[in-house]
């Protein structure tokens, strides 16, 4: 019989949710520099050069690796013979504990993302509880704990499907990527749960996440049954797709496919997949009694050695200045780097200024759109001397359906988000010769390392999701919906489909 104590649990949760919101897994690090450096579209490239590049300084400065710093998700195991010394809390609230205590360590405050009343008011819970916690009563005197923070880009990209017996998995999970866009901010895995009931089925492609990159193992020894045969086909032909880095075009879509099984009624295929982001953040933990868990952080060296710069030839866009005619030159897939005043807003914010604009009702003082971009953000809290935590942007297809009535009603020229946009939005881009620019989603700390001041002007009581004033110097930034209405992520997964056939596999 071992015996654990309440607050080694709690404290170990937190000290987890701090680790991970650091630090990306070495298995992840490695991955990830394989394909940056097999990576033949520059684009792509970039977009991971700067994923890699905010890994490192996260690591260094112990901020977190995305502004979304995730809902958590915890897979516990506890030993029959285990007893809990103290313990006057549920396990679920013992884990609560510890997000609470993770996400407001006040050194490193992570950004509180978790709504209650889902249906309803959507407030904040303001300490990122509750966790959705996953429990199993197994042998042995030990507790085993799966820890993740899980980004929402990746998670609303989820899909399940109860195929018929007969139906091909691999279509489907094939069919499903291209209308998943970029959202999800790949390259990053593809959690497949197969067999048992619905639920089942995403429990599994679930807690398929939580295990460790190892595709490059398993193409060298070969597949050993059926289910890792699955993963080989399922990987080579998502990316084969060229989606790539971002949804830019290129050959890394996903560094890895991951599968669990389980037996299913005879009539049923359940098949879920849920994609894992730029953002990876998991790690596994164990208490045997002895105190709370300890975390190995990755070495300096285990960090590849890339190091995003902007292009010497990118284009420098004064934003306090620019007019419709500078955007009517901006090619899609080129570099800007921002400079000058950006206002910020995203779901609740657009809400609340449509609503104003149609009950005829004036913008709050200080939101003044005209000849201005807007950047899709929810930003990290600052800590220190900084002026601003991690600020990368946010999926910008939550902001087609006001799009038209932003660009219509505000005088707004441009935006600033994540992935692409949809049909909706870009005929308004088109129909107003506006822009759309993209950030690169994952790379949030390196991001705002361009923010020189920021404020709240509108909406302070939405929190994170407020309209804030930056002020940006060498902001990097792609062209991802041009004036005329041409897209990026368009153009270049439809060019790198076609190239990948012809292009060579690079030995690594
Ligand atoms: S990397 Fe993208 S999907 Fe993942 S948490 Fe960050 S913004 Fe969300």
């Amino acid at each position: 019989m071992t015996t654990i104590r309440q607050q080694d649990f709690i404290d170990s949760i937190a000290d987890a949710l701090q680790f991970i919101s650091y630090y990306h897994p070495k298995d992840y690090l490695d991955a990830l520099a394989v394909a940056y450096h097999a990576e033949e579209s520059p684009a792509a490239k970039d977009a991971m050069a700067q994923i890699l590049t905010n890994s490192r300084m996260c690591a260094q400065g112990h901020r977190p690796l995305c502004q979304d710093t995730g809902i958590v998700v915890a897979f516990v195991r506890v030993g029959m013979d285990v007893r809990w010394e103290d313990a006057s809390m549920s396990i679920t609230e013992m884990v609560n504990a510890g997000v609470r205590k993770g996400y407001l360590l006040p050194d490193n405050i992570l950004r509180a993302s978790v709504v209650a009343d889902p249906a309803g008011k959507r407030k904040n819970t303001g300490d990122n509880t509750p966790a959705v916690v996953h429990f199993d009563i197994v042998p042995g005197n030990k507790v085993d704990v799966r820890i993740a923070a899980k980004g929402g880009g990746s998670e609303n990209k989820s899909k399940m499907v109860m195929l018929n017996p007969s139906d091909d998995l691999v279509e489907w999970v094939v069919n499903q990527l291209p209308h998943m866009g970029a959202g999800w901010c790949p390259p990053g895995m593809l959690g497949i749960g197969i067999g048992g009931t619905a639920e089942k089925a995403v429990l599994l492609a679930k807690e398929s996440l939580m295990e460790n990159i190892d595709m490059t193992e398993l193409k060298a020894r070969g597949p050993k049954n059926r289910v890792e045969e699955l993963r080989i086909e399922i990987f080579d032909k998502v990316n084969a797709l060229g989606i790539g880095a971002q949804g830019l075009g290129g050959l890394a879509t996903v560094l890895d496919v991951k599968i669990l099984d389980y037996p299913t009624h005879a009539a049923s295929k359940p098949v879920a997949i849920i994609p894992n982001c730029a953002a990876t953040r998991h790690v596994h933990f164990e208490l045997d009694g002895s105190g709370a868990a300890t975390f190995t952080p990755p070495k300096l060296e285990d960090y590849p050695d890339v190091h995003w710069h902007a292009a010497a030839d990118a284009r420098r866009v004064n934003l306090d200045t620019v007019t419709r005619a500078d955007l009517a030159q901006w090619q899609p897939g080129e570099t800007l780097l921002l400079s000058g005043k950006l206002l910020t807003g995203r779901d609740a914010a657009h809400k609340r200024i449509v609503d104003l604009l149609a009950k005829g009702e004036k913008l709050p003082p200080g939101v003044d759109f005209n000849g201005r971009f807007i950047y899709y953000v929810g930003p990290v809290d600052p800590v220190r001397d900084e002026v601003v935590g991690p600020a990368g942007p946010t999926t910008a297809t939550r902001m087609d359906k006001f799009t038209e009535t932003m660009l219509a009603q505000t005088g707004l020229i441009g935006m600033v988000g994540k992935a692409e946009r949809g049909k909706v939005a870009i005929e308004a881009i088109k129909k107003h010769a506006a822009v759309y620019l993209m950030a690169i989603g994952g790379a949030a700390y390196l991001v705002s390392k361009a923010i020189r001041s920021s404020r709240v002007v509108a909406f302070a009581d939405l929190g994170m999701e407020a309209i804030y004033e930056f002020e940006v110097e060498d902001m990097p930034v792609t062209v991802a919906v041009d004036s005329q209405g041409r897209s990026v992520h368009e153009i270049g997964p439809a060019e790198w489909k076609k190239r990948i056939g012809l292009i060579p596999i690079k030995q690594v």
